[in-house]
């Protein structure tokens, strides 16, 4: 059973640009792939249509065999539980230490506190940021801030983990251990798709590849046909 399914997904949105069509793919639990294409092609859109932040105009997103067309109200809160977002920047709280910026998405849902502590400090500990707990964003190095970033999104216990260009601001060794970061994710459970522009970044990391070009899903590279390059 998929996790995510993109069924003849097209989305236009006012103004006539058609930032997605026609677009159909699967992911499984667990699943690690990349979503890549130039600036424009969709990759943004087609991550705000699993969140719930865009609803396409025709076709239908499934989500654990749901259709997210029925997913409205109150419902869509509960939706974004099981998607956690990774962003380009961050958008970390610059005046609440780490512990807080991780912590939030549990205080919010009403965790009782020493759960929170004990599992903040655990997710923390897995990303390298053991120790890091007390400290400012502004004190943290860029690549730690997008851990930070990443904790924060995992931190809830998601089925899926979207990150859009969440390599954007960082330099190509960082960004190469970001990916890495991203592709031992799986191990645990979690799906994980992320939003590139950049092809090659993309393609060192042998996992599966979907392109996107002018909204249209032009290819779906496996891990097999990655290993032979
Ligand atoms: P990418 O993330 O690959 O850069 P986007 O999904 O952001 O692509 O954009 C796809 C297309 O849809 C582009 O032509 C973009 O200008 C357009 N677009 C994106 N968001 C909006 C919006 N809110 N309103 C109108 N057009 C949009
Ligand atoms: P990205 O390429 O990472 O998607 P953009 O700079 O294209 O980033 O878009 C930034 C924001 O502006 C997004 O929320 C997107 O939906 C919106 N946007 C993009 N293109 C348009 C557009 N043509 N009209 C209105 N909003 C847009």
């Amino acid at each position: 059973m998929s996790l995510l399914r993109f069924d003849g997904v097209s989305k236009q949105y006012p103004g006539g640009h058609q930032a997605l069509a026609e677009v159909n793919f699967a992911v499984e639990p667990g699943e690690m792939l990349f979503v890549t294409g130039h600036s424009g092609a969709g990759k943004s859109t087609l991550l705000k249509l699993i969140q719930l932040a865009e609803r396409p105009n025709r076709g239908a997103v499934l989500f654990d065999e749901r259709n997210l067309h029925n997913v409205r109200g109150r419902k869509v809160a509960l939706h974004r539980r099981d998607v956690g977002v990774v962003y380009q920047n961050h958008q970390l709280l610059t005046d609440r230490t780490i512990f807080e910026n991780v912590a939030l998405p549990l205080i919010l849902r009403g965790m009782p506190r020493a759960e929170i502590g004990k599992r903040v400090r655990s997710q923390l500990e897995r990303l390298g940021l053991g120790g890091r707990e007390k400290s400012l964003p502004s004190q943290l190095s860029a690549g730690e801030q997008q851990r930070v970033g990443i904790a924060r999104a995992l931190i809830g216990e998601p089925r899926m983990l979207v990150a859009d260009e969440p390599t954007g601001n960082l330099d190509p060794t960082l960004s190469a251990e970001i990916m890495e970061l991203f592709a031992s994710l799986p191990q645990r459970g979690t799906s994980v798709l992320v939003a590139s522009h950049d092809l090659n970044l993309v393609k060192r990391m042998k996992k599966r590849v979907l392109v996107l070009n002018h909204g249209q899903l032009v290819d779906d590279i496996s891990p097999e046909d990655l290993a032979d390059e």
